[in-house]
């Protein structure tokens, strides 16, 4: 996008015969912009902040009725502080125009008439130009988020653009001189954070998740009345069940309530899967996922929640979040696990303000050179560890038992002593987290001494066990004791099957104890909580689905 020159004169003539000279010599590089007002100037230029285009000269004049130029200036400045301003003055302005310069930080000054401009204009604005340009950083070309940094709401916009691996430019108002301008062109204030700007110059301020979606185009809607497969949960075993049916032929769609790529996408490295002997991250896995199951023509509803399951005949109906409905020959249950949650005094206010569940990949830049802390032994809290260590200072991991040889893989032991900033504490408790807006400091405790100390902490993040995502379903289908999902010959006690199946024939490896639905990866009981299982055994769920897709 090629950056503006502005130029701001009351008198029309004046004005067009500015811009004229100003397109011949410079309209190859750069957009003329011209305004006959100073109010009408600044009008324009809060748009254009809110475009992200950039501004590198202004070419003012001095006397204008409502106005000045050097008035003019002062305002312009907090919107683009960086642009080059130049005054036309005529000879009588001559002093207040040497007075502008040191009061009013401007870089020059030109006397009317400037022709010929070879001679009188294009020189100086050329001087200045290439002044500006030596300082010049493009500007990012994205979705802006303003916010503060220990907000849990901006937190949960910045996890949702993530996350749907969607780029932004996060700009925190402690830290950014530009969000005051951004949020005066919006017309909000400081308590009506977080504001979202678009590259088109659009914004929302405190936006919900729906209309973070709707905004950036996502479907959530379904387009089909009756679904070969309905898919939901879109971790590793939905994804792969999408590709194979999709790649079948089903009529196929996937419904997610985050975001593609379930637990995996938050895993920085995923080092033991089959075939990437360099590791790959879990979001470049859902990326490439998805696009190979919408290859095959596979729906994708996100974000959209499934809230219960019924069965009407030869129907399967999933009910969504707002209200609407799915039918489908066949329903897939993929909506894995997430992380248990920690109870103690001060949590409930301090999630997203300091505290995290997962490994909050959104928030590891944010804490360089900072002192992080982890809760949790297994692979996930030590993949986290290795993570967080690139930025932060220090990491410490705080493991509840006296090792971490039970719950976590060797590989990864051994990463974590090859860290030179990374620290495992074991045997330790954390007993209470404090702050007040946000996460302040940490109580931890001794599990063998009950001895408790105090640690100042800004991050924490929490990774200690997973719990299934199967309460939407209810009484629907068969589930274990801590919600996980009975399928297959899992389904038969004492040599029965529940007394409510109704076929003559057993169930199909991985459906549940209603006939054409099944359940795979995570959330099935018995499983093996990996991506490749995940993977493995939504693959196989598709095929048993065609196997009863065939009989009915
Ligand atoms: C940080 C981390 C690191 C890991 N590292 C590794 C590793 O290195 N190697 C390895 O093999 N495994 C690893 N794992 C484990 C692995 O990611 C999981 O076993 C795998 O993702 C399980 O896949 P899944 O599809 O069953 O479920 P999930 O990945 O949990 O996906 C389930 C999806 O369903 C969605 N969902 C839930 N409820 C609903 C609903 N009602 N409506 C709509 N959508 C819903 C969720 O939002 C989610 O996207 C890691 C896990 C984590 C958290």
């Amino acid at each position: 996008m090629k950056p503006f020159l502005v130029t701001v004169d009351d008198d029309p003539e004046v004005s067009r015969a500015v811009e004229r000279d100003l397109r011949r010599h410079y309209g190859e590089r750069y957009r003329v912009l011209r305004a006959e007002s100073g109010s009408d100037a600044l009008a324009t230029l809060e748009q254009l902040k809110l475009r992200n285009e950039t501004v590198a000269l202004f070419l003012v004049d001095q006397r204008m009725p409502q106005m000045t130029g050097v008035e003019f200036l002062a305002h312009a400045i907090s919107l683009y502080p960086t642009a080059k301003r130049a005054l036309l003055t005529a000879y009588a302005d001559t002093d207040a125009a040497i007075h502008a310069i040191n009061d009013a930080q401007v870089d020059y000054y030109l006397l009317k008439p400037w022709h010929p401009p070879e001679e009188r204009l294009y020189p100086v604005i050329d001087d200045l130009l290439d002044d500006w340009h030596a300082s010049f950083k493009a500007p990012f070309q994205g979705i802006r988020v303003l916010g503060h940094r220990w907000s849990p709401h901006t937190h949960q916009v910045k996890e949702f653009l993530a996350k749907n691996q969607i780029p932004y430019q996060w700009l925190d108002i402690e830290k950014e001189t530009e969000v005051e301008s951004l949020l005066q062109s919006v017309h909000a204030g400081h308590d009506q954070l977080p504001v979202v700007v678009f590259p088109d110059g659009s914004f929302l301020i405190q936006p919900t998740t729906f209309q973070m979606a709707e905004k950036v185009g996502f479907r959530m809607k379904a387009e089909q009345p009756l679904y070969d497969l309905i898919v939901i949960g879109a971790g590793p075993a939905g994804l792969a069940a999408a590709v194979y049916g999709g790649s079948e032929g089903l009529k196929t769609v996937l419904v997610e309530r985050e975001a593609p790529g379930g637990q995996a996408g938050m895993s920085s490295r995923i080092e033991n899967y089959l075939g990437f002997p360099a590791g790959l991250s879990g979001q470049d896995l859902a990326r490439r996922a998805l696009t190979q199951a919408q290859r095959f023509g596979v729906e994708l509803l996100n974000p959209q929640e499934a809230v219960s399951l019924q069965v009407a005949g030869p129907t399967r109906i999933v009910k969504l979040a707002d209200g609407s409905e799915l039918s489908g020959k066949t329903v897939l249950i993929t909506t894995g696990v997430s992380y248990r949650t920690l109870n103690v005094p001060g949590m409930s206010q301090l999630t997203g303000a300091g505290v995290y569940y997962g490994a909050g990949m959104t928030e590891a830049f944010a804490s360089k050179g900072e002192d992080v802390y982890i809760i949790g032994g297994a692979n996930s809290a030590g993949q986290a560890a290795v993570y967080f260590a690139r930025y932060a200072r220090q990491v410490t991991m705080l493991v509840r038992s006296d090792s971490l040889t039970a719950t976590m893989s060797y590989y990864l032991i051994e990463r974590l002593k090859e860290t030179s900033n990374i620290v495992v504490e074991t045997g330790v408790e954390v007993t209470e987290v404090q702050g007040t807006s946000r996460l302040e400091s940490l109580v931890l405790q001794r599990a063998k001494t009950k001895d408790c100390r105090t640690v100042p902490a800004q991050s924490l993040f929490i990774l200690i066990g997973a719990q299934p995502h199967t309460d939407w379903l209810g009484e629907s289908v068969l589930r274990d004791e801590h919600g996980f999902i009975f399928s297959g010959p899992d389904l038969v006690r004492d040599g029965c099957l529940p007394p409510t199946w109704p076929l003559e024939r057993a169930p199909y490896l991985f459906e549940t104890s209603v006939p054409g639905i099944f359940v795979a990866g995570d959330a099935r009981h018995g499983s093996i909580k990996r991506v490749a299982s995940g993977v493995g055994e939504g693959t196989i769920a598709e095929k048993m689905i065609e196997r009863y897709l065939d009989q009915v």
